[in-house]
């Protein structure tokens, strides 16, 4: 079985409050992203925490969307991680190989269920430490899969849109995911911390693209992003 090589337990964020006036500047700005958006939701199809696991795993650098195309075939044939970790890496890789990294999620995928069956009895852990020891696993996966699959707020999810807003809405400056993640759980409340990802995605996916944001067309961005500002002068 493949080892993952990162054994080492990783530091978790110091978590250190920001302010009161920017908590509550940012307290305004989940209330309007939550009334635009009500019905964020995590975009990866799933029906139990495995599902969500393998999904995210092969997310990484791939959109959701072909992902929730890839998905269906491997829960049928696969449904459980006894039998991913018995089957053959090759039927793995005929199931995964239209995601970018194809071999190597493949492979990720193979050892993750060998794992979980050998170490927690095919059931899928429900901590950081567990999640992050699981090959193709790292903070990001273990994040989705903590907040969506078991409703516990460890830490903030940051992907791409995440981060991107993060600076345009000027709650952080840093540009290192872990960075901005802390900056995130230092301003916003725990439990708010999984749905803010969801959030944050939807507005940039809708708005706040990473080419062509739609600035002036937005009342929450005109209100509470200063690039709305430039946009207008
Ligand atoms: S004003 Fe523009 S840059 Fe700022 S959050 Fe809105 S769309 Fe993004």
């Amino acid at each position: 079985m493949a080892k993952k090589k990162t054994a080492r337990k990783k530091p978790e964020p110091m978590l250190i409050k920001a302010p009161e006036p920017e908590r509550r500047r940012a307290a305004r700005i989940y209330k309007k992203l939550q009334q635009k958006y009500p019905d964020a939701h995590c975009a990866l199809i799933h029906s139990n925490p495995f599902e969500l696991l393998v999904a995210t795993i092969l997310s990484a650098q791939c959109t959701d969307v072909l992902v929730n195309q890839v998905t269906p075939a491997i829960f049928k044939k696969l449904p459980t991680p006894q039998l991913m970790a018995k089957a053959d890496l090759v039927t793995i890789e005929s199931l995964v190989n239209r995601v970018n990294f194809w071999r190597n999620k493949a492979k990720n995928l193979k050892a993750m269920a060998e794992l979980l069956v050998e170490k927690h009895g095919g059931a899928v852990p429900q901590t950081m430490e567990e999640l992050t020891e699981l090959p193709g696993a790292a903070r990001k996966t273990a994040n989705v899969v903590l907040g969506n699959a078991f409703n516990i707020n460890h830490g903030v999810v940051v992907d791409t849109h995440v981060g991107r807003l993060s600076q345009r809405f000027g709650f952080t400056e840093e540009t290192d995911p872990k960075k901005i993640e802390r900056d995130l759980m230092a301003l916003f409340p725990r439990k708010n911390w999984c749905m803010l990802s969801h959030l944050l995605i939807y507005h940039g996916r809708a708005v706040c693209k990473a080419r062509h944001a739609l600035c002036l067309d937005d009342d929450l961005c005109k209100r509470y992003c200063s690039n709305a500002d430039v946009m207008a002068a």
